[in-house]
């Protein structure tokens, strides 16, 4: 008798900008992604039946490749807003974050937002940092393709401050970036990062939503949660 033929393993396209650590990133040396976001969407893809392969591309490229379906999701801490809804379908919430400042650390006139008025600002292309930059009285506010350039620019000197998430910033100051830079003021704006899928694909988004779910019931996410964040 002829042994049967495995199935072939459906692929996950999974869209994310890799520089956005501790969600997704690439440990110095290495070319493997890694981070928070990395491992829940290989738990998810596990659970759903799917062998994911995580695809590299700018921030600002993620959606339109969603639209354009040379990806199927994408996991890149990226926050649920009312204008992306018009174009995705999100996931369920999987992390609360939100927006601060950052500054070099030996500057004492920037005490929050309320003092980036005619200042410079670096942000990432796309991004609700670059959104709420931009809404900053006579601000001049420099698009970067990757969050490290614009913490770069901050740390040579080109610009004022930084808008970028929350978790993020921690997580730069706490390894090593503390030693140039700090927050100042209160963390800006809520929000709540969403796994995204094609608007249309409901089919994909509750298969997702399902995965996710399951996760947070079984531990798995807690397990995850535990590794990159602590407590
Ligand atoms: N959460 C922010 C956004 O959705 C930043 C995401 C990112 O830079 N990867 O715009």
């Amino acid at each position: 008798e002829e042994a049967k033929k495995a199935e072939p393993a459906k692929v996950l396209r999974v869209g994310t900008e890799p520089t956005f650590a501790p969600f997704e990133f690439q440990k110095e040396g290495s070319k493997e992604y890694t981070g928070f976001d990395m491992d829940l969407i290989r738990a998810i893809g596990k659970q759903m039946g799917y062998k994911v392969e995580i695809m590299n591309m700018g921030f600002d490229a993620l959606i339109p490749a969603l639209s354009s379906g040379n990806i199927d999701t994408v996991i890149a801490g990226m926050s649920i807003t009312p204008e992306r809804q018009e174009a995705v379908l999100f996931s369920a919430p999987y992390y609360r974050s939100g927006l601060v400042v950052m500054v070099q650390k030996n500057n004492d006139t920037i005490k929050g937002i309320e003092d980036l008025v005619g200042k410079r600002i670096a942000v990432q292309i796309g991004t609700t940092g670059a959104a709420k930059a931009e809404s900053v009285k006579d601000a001049k506010v420099t698009a970067f393709n990757t969050n490290t350039e614009a913490a770069m620019e901050l740390k040579n000197g080109g610009v004022d401050a930084v808008i970028n998430d929350s978790p993020v910033v921690g997580y730069y100051l706490a390894q090593g970036g503390s030693a140039d830079a700090k927050t100042v003021g209160d963390v800006l704006e809520a929000e709540e990062y969403g796994i995204a899928v094609k608007k249309g694909n409901d089919k994909l988004a509750a298969e997702i939503d399902k995965a996710l779910a399951e996760l947070k019931k079984n531990g798995e996410y807690d397990k995850i949660y535990k590794t990159w964040f602590g407590e």
